[in-house]
């Protein structure tokens, strides 16, 4: 199956794709389950817009793509979320900066999301480095995250926006047998997502590979933890 749980639209301040139409493209390539997951300094107070608008298209194209609602969230201090939010109304959420030093994470993820209200992944983290920095048992910590139904993201984007970068995290997990065996072991779920920003850059290769991967290792893929 091919399953992108990571993509932007209009709704980005840097994405510019109507989701109507960035949906019928993935249907183009083939994308069974997209999870549409806008940022929230994009969406500002309109959140009950772009959940109206994304539930209305899953609707409408039900019989072609599982459709989720999601939203990114950064949290640098100039763009946390607002104290006392639980994202309720979004069907996952994906957190960035964890292993960066401005984060108002400060590095502790669980204790950051504990009253959010949906399932939370871990955004392009090289989360094995995170590990290692903080001085961290990496079973025990992964454990932690597999226990609280946090997820992890391999990104597997290659595009314009991001200056056709990738993430060397991702290659690296892929090659390593000891870090996959970790992650296996602690039932961490592991989701792809591609980040795109403009359709006309989507390379549907790369998340086939990567919802591939997840299969051959037998590891746990984040789209069990949505569809429930
Ligand atoms: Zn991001
Ligand atoms: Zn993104």
């Amino acid at each position: 199956m091919i399953i992108d749980l990571h993509a932007h639209t209009r709704y980005s301040w840097c994405g510019r794709d109507d989701p109507a139409e960035l949906i019928e493209e993935m249907i183009t390539h083939g994308v069974e389950v997209l999870g549409i997951t806008d940022h929230q300094r994009g969406i500002g107070e309109d959140v009950q817009v772009y959940c109206d608008t994304i539930r209305g298209l899953a609707k409408k194209y039900e019989d072609k793509i599982r459709l989720f609602c999601g939203v990114e969230l950064c949290t640098l201090p100039e763009w946390q979320p607002k104290q006392g939010e639980t994202f309720a109304e979004y069907d996952y959420c994906l957190i960035e900066n964890l292993a960066d030093k401005e984060s108002v994470m400060c590095g502790d993820l669980l204790a950051y999301v504990k009253d959010y209200q949906c399932p939370v992944g871990i955004a392009h983290t090289d989360l094995f480095s995170f590990i290692k920095a903080k001085g961290l048992d990496a079973r025990q910590y992964l454990k932690g995250l597999a226990d609280r139904g946090v997820f992890w993201e391999l990104n597997v984007n290659y595009d314009s926006i991001h200056g056709y970068q990738e993430h060397a995290y991702v290659k690296r997990f892929m090659e390593s047998e000891y870090e996959q065996a970790l992650v296996k072991e602690s039932g961490l779920a592991v989701s792809i997502g591609f980040d795109g920003h403009r359709k006309e850059d989507y390379l549907v290769e790369r998340v086939a590979a990567g919802n591939d991967f997840l299969q051959k290792t037998g590891i746990k893929n984040a789209v069990d933890l949505l569809i429930r």
